[in-house]
């Protein structure tokens, strides 16, 4: 497969920033990945894997050679009465996945719905929201490591997951390629209504025995009304972690700031919310020039025009100054800048 040379990544990324790569190339299958990781012309060049570019900040050109994973593909491994093993394809829209799971009602992943991006992404950040992460229902990865395109299987406890990270985006940052992923779901699903919102959500509509359909629904509803959509406007979903702070400087911090949003973490660990830190400096819905914070979400930080990747990067700094100063915390990025 012959790479393509200067290729815009302009509609690759949901910020929509106009940036190009030197090559490109897109793969479908496993031995292809193996074939073009194996070229020699190709070993020489820095390398960067995309799904579907939604957690990614391109500051500028990227000089070498770009790798989308495409590999498409649902199956039903192994079943009982009461679970399902399923193999996704590293390149299945994760939504896709969440459908299909629900429509067949299996459970564990339904919280998930409507988090844009690829099957092979979702292990990189343990993708979570309203109270599910992917961590809950993974069993095991398929991938092939860059350097010396071996195949190789993680379980679960080799993945390391935490709150918004893995061994993936830690010791082995770019060093592996996802190629499939196992996920074990329940037949018999028991419904996660742990998030405040979405409990609200589903009494506000009287459905007090939701079914897995009935929770997708609402947090596709719940999240079309918070989130800016992507293809409108540029964004990457949350552009900062929450915090967390051990119990001493999260008294510290209540004692000053009683209405401090927090909620539980690890053992002795407090998360506080990252969007409420960034209202209280008064940048909810702050804007210079063309990037500025959604004004319905503030974590949310919005591509507004044709700004670029450095003008959001500066944006950001800005904004993580602001809150070190009010605060003493330091904000970190969840998006992948390069
Ligand atoms: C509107 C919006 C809402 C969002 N909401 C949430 C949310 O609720 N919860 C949440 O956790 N995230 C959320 N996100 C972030 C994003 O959707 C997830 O991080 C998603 O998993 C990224 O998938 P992607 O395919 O777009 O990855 P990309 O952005 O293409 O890549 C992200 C990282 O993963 C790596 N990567 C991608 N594919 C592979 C692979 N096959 N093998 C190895 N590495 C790979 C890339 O190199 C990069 O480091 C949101 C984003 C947007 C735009």
């Amino acid at each position: 497969m012959l790479p393509l040379k200067d290729h815009s990544l302009k509609n690759l990324n949901t910020f929509g920033v106009d940036v190009k790569a030197k090559l490109f190339a897109e793969v479908f299958y496993e031995e292809e990945l193996i074939q073009l990781l194996s070229d020699e012309t190709l070993k020489r060049e820095k390398k960067f894997v995309l799904g579907g570019g939604s957690n990614i900040l391109f500051t500028k050109d990227f000089e070498g050679i770009i790798i989308k994973i495409s590999i498409p593909g649902i199956v039903v491994i192994d079943e009982n009465s009461d679970s399902v093993i399923i193999e996704a394809g590293a390149g299945v829209i994760w939504d896709d996945l969440v459908n299909f799971c629900v429509v067949k009602n299996f459970g564990g992943i339904e919280n998930l719905t409507l988090i844009p991006g690829t099957v092979g992404a979702a292990p990189i950040q343990n993708i979570g929201a309203y109270g599910q992460e992917l961590a809950d229902t993974l069993v095991s990865l398929n991938g092939v490591l860059i350097e010396t395109g071996e195949q190789k299987i993680f379980n679960k406890a080799e993945c390391k997951f935490s709150y918004r990270s893995s061994v993936f985006k830690e010791e082995l940052k770019n060093k592996l390629i996802i190629t499939s992923v196992r996920f074990k779901l329940s037949k018999n699903p028991k419904t996660d209504i742990s998030y405040k919102t979405l409990r609200e959500y589903l009494s506000d509509k009287k459905i007090s025995s939701p079914t897995i359909k009935d929770i997708s629904n609402a947090v596709a509803e719940i999240r079309r009304k918070r989130l800016p959509d992507p293809t409108k406007i540029g964004n990457a979903g949350s552009f900062f972690k929450n915090p967390v702070l051990n119990e001493e400087m999260f008294i510290k911090l209540k004692s000053e700031y009683p209405e401090v949003i927090s909620f539980p973490s690890e053992a002795g660990k407090i998360k506080i919310s990252a969007g409420w830190l960034i209202e209280e400096c008064g940048w909810k819905g702050k804007r210079f020039g063309e990037v500025g914070t959604s004004p319905d979400h503030a974590l949310v930080v919005c591509n507004y025009g044709k700004a670029s990747g450095a003008e959001i990067l500066e944006f950001t700094m800005r904004l993580k100054e602001e809150v070190a100063n009010k605060f003493g915390i330091k904000l970190e990025e969840e998006v992948n800048i390069l």
